[in-house]
């Protein structure tokens, strides 16, 4: 009769004993143990009960039902420990979800986010990210700085942008060496004393030219180079002296409307050229043949690439051609953003 019971598959040291369907949606199981129990101190078995607890807890749906359990736990009169709560393989715990479930939570947070996870499973947001949590420090390796000579610093934005944090990346592995909230000196302070003696190996530093922790990778690595990474020199180029210029140019055409109002329009053609239509493309070189102003920064912008592809500082000090030569940005330009190449 016992065999012939197919949900006592999943619950091991226990049948199941009734079960009720309150409404369309959830199926409550009700199990009884079978067997003698099992101390949790020290995994004897042990026939003597001192009492019974009933706990709820849920386990995954099943045909599309939440499934709640009512499990009965004995406490066992162990004659080594004393009266001790019995081990139930698939109970996670004081936890009021089974490992089952626990388990497929875990397979579901790689998939989608928590507020997702939470809906389709019907447990709450917290319990969710508890688990996630709990997963990713059980899976996720403790970094190994001995090995790390370059990193990766960059800040981003929690809560819509009203506090901020920093994350530190190995470059070679790209994995996470730490994050912390903030992004002053004094937030990321902890990484270096964690870092400890491998503050010494580490050879180069990239980040964003507006933040500050240069002074604090100077205070702390003496020796590494610290280098302005592309993206956001080109971002700050686009804002600082690409608009700059088209402003100044657009003011500057004050009397002229429709000339004004082509230059005061151009600002998306100007940051991103990779990713025009034909139109759009005509548009720009119309735009660019008719202002020199607006001319030059755009070479500049192309040739400021440039430097993170050249062969070496000697190279890129030199520019590749006649303009970056001779233009006065260029000792600007280069005295800013020549990126590392000791290797
Ligand atoms: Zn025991």
């Amino acid at each position: 009769m016992l065999q012939a019971n197919l949900l006592s598959l999943f619950w091991e040291g226990f049948v199941v004993q009734g079960w009720e369907a309150p409404d369309e949606q959830s199926l409550i199981v009700t199990l009884a143990a079978c067997g003698v129990g099992v101390c949790s101190g020290c995994g004897e078995r042990v026939g003597a009960v001192h009492d019974t607890t009933w706990r709820r807890v849920r386990e995954r749906d099943l045909l599309g039902r939440r499934v709640g359990l009512r499990v009965p736990v004995r406490r066992v009169k162990c004659p080594s420990c004393g009266v001790h709560v019995e081990r139930v393989a698939w109970l996670a715990g004081q936890r009021a979800l089974t490992r089952g479930l626990i388990a497929w939570i875990e397979i579901l947070v790689h998939l989608l986010p928590i507020k997702q996870v939470a809906a389709l499973v019907g447990v709450h947001w917290h319990t969710v990210k508890a688990i996630d949590k709990a997963r990713l420090r059980r899976d996720v390796p403790v970094p190994d700085y001995s090995q790390v000579r370059r990193l990766i610093m960059d800040e981003f934005a929690l809560f819509k942008g009203h506090r901020y944090a920093t994350v530190v990346i190995c470059a070679a592995t790209q994995a996470v060496l730490w994050i912390g909230e903030g992004r002053s000196r004094q937030a990321i302070r902890p990484f270096f004393k964690a870092l400890g003696s491998a503050c010494a190996q580490i050879e180069a530093v990239a980040m964003d030219m507006n933040s500050a922790f240069d002074l604090e990778v100077r205070a702390h690595c003496p020796r590494a180079e610290i280098v302005y990474d592309l993206f956001h020199v080109i971002a700050k180029y686009g804002r600082d002296v690409i608009d700059r210029v088209r402003v100044d140019q657009a003011n500057a055409l004050r009397d002229q409307r429709p000339a004004r109002r082509v230059i005061k329009r151009s600002r998306w053609l100007l940051r991103n050229p990779e990713n025009l239509t034909d139109e759009q493309a005509v548009r720009l070189d119309e735009l660019l043949a008719a202002n020199a102003p607006l001319a030059t920064v755009h070479v500049l912008k192309a040739q400021l690439k440039e430097l993170w592809f050249a062969a070496s500082a000697e190279i890129a000090q030199l520019g590749s051609t006649p303009l970056a030569r001779t233009h006065p940005s260029n000792a600007l330009l280069t005295a800013t953003a020549i990126p590392t190449t000791s290797s």
